[in-house]
């Protein structure tokens, strides 16, 4: 798939996932991005820098991956997108600081972002991309901030979401 089909794709799925679970999203732009070139280890990146709409970028090495996996990653940038709105722009921008001073910080912000999608019913998405990224070697020095996918798992029926 190239990288102008796959970012359709990912344009598509997204605009699904808001339609259904991400309400407060709705009435945002939300626009989606497949770049030329990406950090290998990343597969994805929220931003949200005003008066710029709500962005995420996609990393076009996952282009091969299952709808599930990215249906998993997709809502867990929208779950960051989501966590944006919720807080407001001052707090954003100094969570947002934080984020890349802090490693407490950083695993916290993406445990959020992860258990806000379990609590909306993407649990088995999430946990496919996770399996899948804990596979893949050059995404091996980030996988400390993240759940694994065991620790979704546990989540997910601790709050009767699997
Ligand atoms: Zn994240």
């Amino acid at each position: 798939m190239d990288r102008k089909t796959f970012q359709n794709k990912c344009r598509k799925i997204t605009k699904e996932l808001i339609k259904k679970s991400f309400p407060e999203l709705k009435k945002k732009r939300v626009l989606v991005f497949v770049p030329l070139f990406f950090r290998k280890a990343y597969s994805g990146l929220a931003l949200w820098i005003p008066p710029f709409p709500r962005m995420l970028f996609l990393n076009k090495e996952r282009s091969t991956e299952s709808d599930s996996f990215l249906r998993g990653l997709l809502s867990h940038e929208l779950g960051h997108q989501s966590l944006h709105f919720m807080r407001g722009l001052k707090k954003s921008i100094i969570l947002a600081s934080l984020y890349w001073l802090s490693k407490k910080v950083r695993r916290k912000e993406e445990d959020e972002a992860n258990k806000l999608i379990i609590r909306r019913g993407y649990a088995r998405d999430i946990y496919a991309t996770t399996k899948r990224l804990e596979k893949i070697k050059t995404c091996g020095g980030i996988q400390k901030y993240y759940m694994s996918s065991e620790e979704i798992k546990s989540y997910a029926k601790k709050i009767g979401k699997w």
